[in-house]
C-alpha cells in the first residue's frame, strides 16, 4: 500500500492561529499528506468556546484562503451533540477505505488522550502524529506510554504501509502560540496582528467575539 495519507487536525480553533496553521502545514510536508482541519462542536472535556461554530468556521475559511494543502472539514460542527473523535474516525474510515488516516495532535493534546472517549480504539482506526509544542509539560500518563510502546515509528514511510495503529513524533518548528493567550490579548484591547493569519483582519466582524 502506498496511498497518500489523510491527516486530520481537530481542535476548537477559538480562534485559529499561526501556531495551528504552521504545524499543520509542516506536518503535511513531513508526512506528504493532505490535512483536513476539523473544528470540534462541543468539546467533551473543555468549557464552551467563546466564538460560535459559525464564527469559528468563518475564521477558518478566511485563514485558509490562497492555498490548497490544508482544507476545512466541518463535519463535527454539523453533528448533533458532543463531537467524539472516535465517531469521526469511524465515519472517515468508512469513506476512505484502507487509506492511511493520521490523527494530528499537539503534544499537550496527546498527553491527554486517555481521558478521551474510547481512546484505545483510536489506534484501530488511525495513526497518530504528535506535533511538538513548546512551553507545555508533556509527561505521558503510564497507560498511554504503555499503549504506544510498540507502536512508535520514526519514518513517515511506515505510516503509508498500513491504514492505522502507529505513532510518530513530528518535529515541527516550535511556536509558543495559544488561542488562550490570543483571546486574553484581544480582550485586553491588544492587537495580536502577527500571531493570527492575515485573513482574520480583513473583516472586523471575525475577531469581534473576543474583543471587550
Ligand atoms: P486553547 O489555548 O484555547 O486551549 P489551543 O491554542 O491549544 O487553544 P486548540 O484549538 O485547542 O488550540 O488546539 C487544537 C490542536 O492544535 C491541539 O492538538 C493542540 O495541541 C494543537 N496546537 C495548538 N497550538 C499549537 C502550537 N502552537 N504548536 C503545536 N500544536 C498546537
Amino acid at each position: 500500500m502506498a496511498t497518500r495519507p489523510l491527516a486530520l487536525f481537530g481542535g476548537t480553533f477559538d480562534p485559529v492561529h499561526v501556531g495551528h496553521l504552521s504545524v499543520a502545514w509542516e506536518a503535511s510536508e513531513l508526512l506528504d499528506a493532505d490535512v483536513h482541519l476539523m473544528p470540534a462542536a462541543v468539546p467533551p472535556h473543555r468549557p464552551p468556546p467563546t466564538a460560535s461554530p459559525e464564527q469559528r468556521i468563518a475564521m477558518l475559511r478566511a485563514a485558509l484562503q490562497g492555498q490548497s494543502r490544508l482544507t476545512l472539514d466541518g463535519r463535527e460542527l454539523r453533528r448533533v451533540g458532543p463531537s467524539y473523535t472516535i465517531d469521526t474516525l469511524v465515519e472517515l474510515r468508512a469513506e476512505q477505505g484502507e487509506r492511511p488516516l493520521i490523527l494530528l495532535l499537539g503534544a499537550d493534546a496527546f498527553a491527554g488522550l486517555p481521558s478521551w472517549h474510547r481512546w484505545m480504539e483510536i489506534f484501530d482506526l488511525a495513526h497518530i502524529g504528535v506535533l511538538s509544542r513548546p512551553g507545555i509539560d508533556v509527561t505521558l500518563p503510564s497507560a498511554l506510554a504503555q499503549a504506544i510502546e510498540k507502536r512508535r515509528v520514526s519514518s513517515a514511510h511506515e505510516l503509508r504501509r498500513r491504514p492505522a495503529g502507529k505513532v510518530i513524533e513530528l518535529a515541527v518548528t516550535p511556536l509558543e502560540i495559544s488561542a488562550t493567550h490570543i483571546r486574553e490579548l484581544l480582550a485586553a484591547g491588544r492587537d495580536p496582528r502577527y500571531l493570527l493569519p492575515a485573513g482574520l483582519f480583513d473583516d472586523a466582524q471575525l475577531l469581534a467575539p473576543y474583543r471587550a
